[in-house]
């Protein structure tokens, strides 16, 4: 018979008290409890009736600019309003007690920033400002929602006044930004990371965990690296980090 729930987390808290240096990887699926559907689960309406790999990549936009927030301007809208949910706090609880050094994310939400994360790898990028595909200006992102829904569609910068702005998140296609380069050296350092809510099938970030010595998995589904992983937890991440919490209150650590 497997390990039960109660045992993984044991060893899960002990783990992360264990490490020098642990970190947390976090994917689209840390967030659909604070009602932002992932890509991959079946059933959720958000990218049901489009490809986001299509009609939100670099392509689309530089095709049909205004099609492209047309169709994105909703979903960028939902992400925003998206509050943080028991995982994002208790990640944020854990940096600041001193038992994670940091938190790379795929997610643009900003949901680790607004829970009080300090040390945040935003590795694709997220949606509090945008910048001129002409002049690359950056402004607040904000000031492209009331463009496009005043009915300045495509919305074009200020300060050149001819160029489109985009969200400063990486869209398929896109390079990766600096932020990611930067969280591939943080982790070099770790040596024990918790990888939560992703199907680490999104490339170049799955291969960020292959060089960590110790990894733990909490993905409701399976992810290619559970065989090397030490624990895998198959939970919903909110209700995981509610109970590590009470784990490591049980054994006075915070
Ligand atoms: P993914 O959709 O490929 O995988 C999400 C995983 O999370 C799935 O394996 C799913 O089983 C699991 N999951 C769903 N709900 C969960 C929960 N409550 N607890 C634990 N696990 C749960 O996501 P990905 O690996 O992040 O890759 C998708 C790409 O899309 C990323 O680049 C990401 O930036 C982007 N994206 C971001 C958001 C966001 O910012 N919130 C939302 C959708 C997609």
């Amino acid at each position: 018979m497997g390990e039960g729930y109660q045992e993984k987390l044991r060893r899960l808290a002990e783990l992360l008290l264990s490490a020098n240096y642990p970190m947390a990887l976090t994917g689209a699926g840390i967030s659909t409890e604070s009602g932002i559907p992932d890509f991959r689960s079946p059933g959720t309406g958000l990218w049901e009736k489009i490809d986001p790999f299509k009609e939100l990549s670099r392509s689309a936009l530089m095709r049909n600019p205004a099609r492209f927030y047309e169709i994105g301007l909703p979903r960028f809208r939902q992400i925003r309003s998206a509050e943080p949910n028991p995982a994002h706090l208790v990640l944020a609880e854990l940096e600041a007690h001193g038992y994670l050094k940091g938190i790379v994310t795929q997610n643009i939400d900003g949901l680790h920033i607004k829970a009080g994360s300090k040390n945040v790898f935003e590795v694709h990028g997220h949606l509090r400002t945008c910048s001129c595909m002409r002049c690359g200006k950056e402004d607040s992102f904000d000031f492209l929602v009331d463009l496009v829904e005043s009915g300045v569609n495509p919305p074009l910068c200020r300060f050149c006044q001819e160029g489109v702005l985009r969200p400063n998140v990486v869209l398929f296609h896109d390079p990766m930004p600096r932020a990611f380069y930067d969280a591939a050296e943080t982790l070099q350092y770790c040596d024990f990371l918790m990888v939560i809510g992703s199907s680490l099938q999104v490339y170049p970030v799955a291969y960020l965990p292959a060089r960590v010595e110790k990894l733990a998995i909490i993905n409701i589904s399976p992810t290619p690296y559970d065989s090397k992983a030490l624990v895998v937890i198959r939970e919903k991440a909110g209700k995981v980090f509610s109970d590590l919490w009470e784990v490591l209150r049980q054994k006075g650590k915070v």
